[in-house]
């Protein structure tokens, strides 16, 4: 670092290459992680024929004029009506009476999908796909925070 004194000028265009080369940077790696997050999102698909008790993320964005931290992800479970109502006929008998259920698949939000992953060898690659799009999820979250919180702090300037 020289000793020089050096002008509002000479600092800001130093400043804006750092500036510009730090949002390149971040943005590229958000575009990288929503990748992985799609590539893995087919993967799981995949490897669970839709059916009873299969697992899929969903991506949603959330708003129009701009959002650094779309896409969201929202776990979903299906279940076929049909099979829950057997089911609960089996646990406490027809007293219920036979509901009319829809014959088409449903599904369920899942707020830890972790917790819901079937066991067993046969869905071993499952788990380690699902802990590796839950793993991009999880930094993804976290960048988007500190960028939250960088432009939260720059709204304390009060000048
Ligand atoms: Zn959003």
């Amino acid at each position: 670092m020289g000793g020089k004194n050096r002008t509002f000028e000479e600092s800001k265009a130093i400043r804006d290459c750092a500036m510009g080369r730090a949002f390149e940077v971040i943005q590229a790696r958000l575009d990288l992680q929503s990748e992985l997050l799609y590539m893995y999102a087919d993967k799981i698909k995949s490897l669970q024929p839709i059916g009873h008790g299969s697992l899929t993320p969903h991506f949603q964005v959330c708003s129009k004029d701009g959002c650094m931290g779309c896409l969201h992800v929202r776990w979903k479970r299906w279940f076929d009506p049909q099979k829950e109502q057997r089911k609960r006929n089996r646990m406490y008998g027809k007293k219920y009476g036979e509901k009319v259920v829809a014959s088409s698949f449903g599904s369920k939000d899942i707020s830890n999908v972790k917790q819901v992953l079937p066991r067993g060898d046969e869905f071993k690659e499952l788990r380690e796909i699902v802990a590796a799009f839950e793993k991009v999820r999880g930094q993804r979250a976290k960048m988007i925070e500190h960028l939250s919180n960088a432009l939260k702090c720059s709204s304390y300037l009060d000048v």
